[in-house]
């Protein structure tokens, strides 16, 4: 085997032959190197450099290099602080993507999101414990918080942490297939210690990525390096997701996380409100938890609405002023649709009683009803299958599952129950 730092000496020389001593010193000379194990990192000092060398030198680079040492992996990237030619052996710090304002400590927990963070908290103790640790529920509801609060504390640990939104997943593969990289690729994630991946869901349909996700997961499974993946749906719900690999996600820990509870969104709305430099009365917190049901994110955008119009103005922030700056949102937020709601009105389109759906009759005078009420919560609120099934008198969410399932398909035979399931939703829209 020809001496590492010897190879890109040997590969100038061999590309001086075959390029112009002009195209030598302005575009291979300025490279910086860095070797691992398995493969060289060309570095250009500037983007424009990378893809200049990219698109006219890289072909005949790897070319020379296959000749010299035929299994050796060549990628480019690009390294500012590079000097002319420098040759790098240290690894170069990569990044872990996270965002440090996310953490635990600016977490507020409730009944809602307490054994989602307590489940991470145990990935940061113990790592590989639960593996994967899978994390669903709907839109703003704090997946991404928990997952960039697991990186935060086992970054600080000197663990290698990466986190990727599951499309940015999908990005550096196809740029990693283009480029002829996969063996970077799969080596860059196979090296980890923790993997956390974002909004699963987008896997849906790209076969090539999951089977790349999935070999990359096995091999860090196979090492006891932890996995954390946030999706929002259950495994079993996502369409377009291999069984295999559905399978596996339920192998670890799954915890779901449920829209914040009215004392949960006030205590949310007075720590963001402190951090924002503000602070907000009792009544207005009370008076924004109770009209923004749906998810943290959009308390959060209401609030800092209401701040930044309160500064402008120069006005303080009232209840009156605090429902004049929201009056848009306020007239539209009257129709948000609880499983109360729901129960309610199905029961009564049917003509049966709550008591009747949410008991264990199986009647097909219940049954129907009870499926149907089932099936609008999970289209039609924010609630994850495990608390709507808990709002049904206890019931697993498997059931849940089922009733969404057998009510789908009902749908497409029987043109009767099309049309209850579009009445009931009009007379839930409009009161
Ligand atoms: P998701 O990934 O589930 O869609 P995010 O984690 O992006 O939701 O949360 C949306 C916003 O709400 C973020 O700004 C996040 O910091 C904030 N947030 C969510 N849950 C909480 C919580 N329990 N305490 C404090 N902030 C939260
Ligand atoms: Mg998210």
């Amino acid at each position: 085997m020809i001496k590492e730092s010897n190879i890109w000496i040997k590969c100038t020389q061999e590309l001086s032959k075959v390029l112009s001593e002009k195209e030598m010193r302005t575009w291979i000379k300025p490279l910086g190197v860095k070797y691992s194990e398995s493969g060289i990192s060309l570095l250009a000092p500037n983007k424009f450099m990378k893809e200049e060398v990219e698109r006219n030198f890289l072909d005949k680079i790897m070319f020379v290099v296959g000749q010299l040492h035929s299994n050796l992996v060549v990628d480019l990237s690009v390294e500012s602080k590079v000097k002319h030619g420098q040759s790098i052996v240290t690894p170069r710090g990569f990044r872990t993507n996270l965002n440090k304002e996310m953490t635990f400590d600016t977490f507020v927990e409730g009944k809602s999101n307490q054994l989602a963070k307590a489940a991470c908290l145990s990935v940061v103790n113990e790592p590989g414990m639960f593996n994967p640790l899978y994390i669903y529920g709907g839109v703003g509801l704090g997946k991404t918080h928990l997952l960039h609060s697991i990186g935060n504390l086992l970054s600080k640990a000197n663990k290698k942490v990466v986190y990727l939104h599951s499309e940015k997943f999908v990005q550096n593969m196809v740029t990693a297939l283009r480029n002829s990289q996969m063996e970077e690729f799969k080596r860059f994630y196979r090296n980890l210690d923790v993997l956390l991946i974002d909004d699963i869901q987008f896997f849906a349909g790209k076969e090539r990525s999951q089977e790349e996700f999935f070999h990359t997961f096995n091999a860090l499974f196979e090492y006891k390096k932890q996995v954390v993946l946030t999706c929002d749906k259950y495994p079993k719900e996502i369409s377009g997701l291999e069984d295999r690999i559905k399978s596996r996600l339920v192998w670890g820990m799954n915890v779901s996380i449920d829209p914040p509870d009215l004392e949960t969104r006030v205590a949310i709305l007075q720590a963001k409100s402190e951090a924002l430099g503000s602070s907000i009365t009792n009544e207005v917190a009370f008076f924004l938890a109770k009209n923004i049901n749906s998810n943290v994110r959009e308390l959060e955008g209401n609030l800092r609405r209401v701040i930044a119009t309160s500064r402008f103005k120069k006005c303080d922030i009232t209840l009156e002023f605090t429902k004049e700056t929201l009056a848009d949102l306020l007239s539209l937020n009257q129709r948000m649709i609880t499983i109360d709601q729901i129960q309610k009105i199905t029961a009564n389109y049917y003509k049966t009683r709550v008591s009747d759906i949410l008991s264990s009759k199986r009647d097909k005078k219940i049954t129907l009803p009870r499926h149907m009420a089932m099936a609008l919560c999970k289209d039609l609120t924010n609630n994850s299958l495990p608390s709507i099934g808990d709002g049904f008198g206890g019931r697993d969410h498997t059931t849940v599952i089922h009733a969404n399932k057998k009510i789908s398909k009902l749908k497409k035979e029987d043109a009767q129950i099309a049309q209850d399931y579009i009445n009931i939703v009009h007379i839930l829209n409009n009161g």
